[in-house]
């Protein structure tokens, strides 16, 4: 079995075994999954009925079964069908329940001789009447022929398993075009929590050498989030949050190269001229590296505890426009008075102004009516997520929005965040992936989350990000957070992306 090639499955799909009996169904399963994600006709006839061999129990255990598939699939769980396969309206039944759901539906074949099958059968303490063994052969070797265009997602033979997130299932197609040709990205590192740095007395000098290790790895920009509380999708609300812009000033003066930004900035938290204040500050103090990132914010919890308005949707986003118009009146020459939908600036003064010409301004949000609208009239950069069908989806969206204004959508350039999990092999990944999962989180679910993947998983799905359309890679690395318990030097996690970076050097 180790000479067949490896099956690569996503961590949401369907798994179909076909095999007469004695094939080595069952056995196979249970060296490539954990228990739970097996469904078995036979255990469930055990259950069910007097015992695994309880041909009675046969409808109430696929009823059963039929119920449990129905669920996980539900749930998006990875499972693995083992049973017979050979019925091929159940073979049809599985992949409909797979496609109800969205989710990728895999038939794995057992070719297994049929003298093997009979062999094995006989020493079996239950033998399957010959005669039935009989037939289940020859019914394999009409699901062998049908299964081609039964319309599965892939049919391969039994072989060892890597489960792989979902964005990279396709990754060593793409790691390999990116040898052959490769395709520039440039890749920022966004820092949105500090928990790793230790007692608090210590986050100076980590983040300091994070932010020297993230340079020297060759990312090109350095990011904070900019909130007050930490945020319930990286944390606790008591663990630290710096400020963002008081946390770039340090960043400007221990980097020399790399570009820094808020990521982003909301609008709700500062007046828009203070804010032009605060961001010609950093680029002065950086030499010239300050990229402006604005939002609409969301986070209403930390305006209500810090007595800001929340204003609704639209009107954040009317905050978002009017900073976007006011802020190169503040970096340009002159102080000319500024009224918006919703600020009035009687001057927009602001000495020194920036070193930077133009700041670029870069917005966060993918928002379809408005969001990059504004992306559209006033930004220079734009932030999106998700898959590289989303990236394509958006940057239609956006393209359409560029053609209202007469821009080209090819001056806008394209950065794109997610988490990363990064890990030279399976192993060290398996071993990284359960140093920081939370207990109880489901790991196919939480190596998904967070992008779990070997440098060829991580060079393959940026290469499809890149050919979506993406210029800038953002990254927040998943184990620079290990909540104090394993080694708190974060430059590991940074320096072992590098070659993922070097990968798109070109
Ligand atoms: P199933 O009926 O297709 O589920 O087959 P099982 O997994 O129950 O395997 C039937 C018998 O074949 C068991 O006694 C297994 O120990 C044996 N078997 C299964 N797979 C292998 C294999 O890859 N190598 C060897 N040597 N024996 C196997
Ligand atoms: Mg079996």
């Amino acid at each position: 079995m180790s000479e067949q090639p490896t099956i690569r499955l996503p961590t949401a799909c369907l798994v179909v075994l076909v095999g007469p009996s004695g094939a080595g169904k069952s056995t196979w399963a249970e060296s490539q999954f954990r228990p739970e994600q097996i469904v078995s006709s036979d255990r469930l006839r055990a259950l069910v009925g007097e015992g695994p061999y309880d041909q009675k129990a046969g409808k109430d255990a696929f009823d059963v079964l039929d119920l449990v598939l129905t669920r996980r699939i539900n749930r998006r769980l990875l499972t693995v069908v083992d049973t017979l396969g050979l019925d091929a309206a159940r073979r049809t039944a599985y992949l409909a329940l797979a496609r109800k759901h969205g989710l990728p539906c895999h038939a794995v074949l057992f070719d297994t001789p049929a003298s093997q099958c009979r062999e094995r059968n006989r020493r079996r303490d239950r033998p399957v009447p010959a005669k039935v063994l009989s037939d289940q052969i020859r019914a394999m070797a009409g699901a062998r022929a049908s299964l081609p265009s039964e319309g599965f997602d892939v049919v391969s033979e039994a072989g060892p398993v890597v489960v792989v997130p979902t964005a990279m299932v396709d990754a060593p197609i793409f790691a390999h075009r990116q040898r052959e040709q490769p395709m520039a990205l440039r890749f920022g590192l966004q820092v949105p929590s500090f928990t790793w740095a230790g007692e608090v007395a210590e986050i100076r000098d980590r983040l300091g050498g994070l932010a020297a290790d993230a340079e020297t790895a060759g990312f090109s920009s350095l990011w904070v989030m900019d909130h007050m509380l930490q945020i319930p999708q990286v944390g606790r609300e008591w663990d630290p949050m710096l400020d963002s812009y008081t946390t770039l000033g340090f960043l400007a003066a221990v980097t020399r190269t790399c570009r820094i930004g808020a990521l982003v900035t909301g609008v709700t938290y500062r007046n828009p001229a203070h804010l032009a204040k605060i961001v010609a500050t950093l680029d002065v103090l950086s030499g010239g590296r300050a990229v402006c990132g604005l939002g609409a914010a969301w986070f209403e919890r930390e305006h209500r505890a810090y007595g800001w308005d929340f204003p609704d949707r639209r009107e954040r986003l009317d905050l978002l426009e009017d900073a976007l118009r006011l802020l190169p009146l503040m970096w340009g020459p002159g102080s000319p008075p500024f009224e918006g939908h919703r600020v009035r600036i009687p001057e927009a003064i602001c000495y020194p102004r920036p070193i930077q010409s133009h700041v670029p301004i870069l917005v966060g949000g993918q928002g379809e009516r408005r969001t990059l609208q504004l992306v559209a009239r006033y930004a220079d950069a734009c932030n999106l997520f998700g898959t590289p069908d989303t990236v394509r989806h958006k940057l239609g969206v956006l393209a359409r929005h560029c053609d209202d204004v007469g821009r080209a959508v090819g001056d806008i350039e394209v950065t794109h965040l997610s988490t990363v999990l990064c890990a030279p092999d399976r192993d060290v990944l398996r071993a990284r992936l359960d140093a920081i999962r939370p207990k109880g989180a489901n790991p196919e679910a939480f190596a998904d989350s967070v992008n779990a993947g070997t440098f060829d998983d991580h060079i393959g799905r940026f290469r499809e990000l890149a050919e979506a359309g993406v210029h800038t890679a953002i990254v927040s690395i998943a184990d620079l957070a290990t909540g104090g318990t394993a080694d708190l030097a974060p430059g590991g996690a940074v320096a072992g992306f590098e070659p993922v970076i070097e990968a798109f050097r070109i």
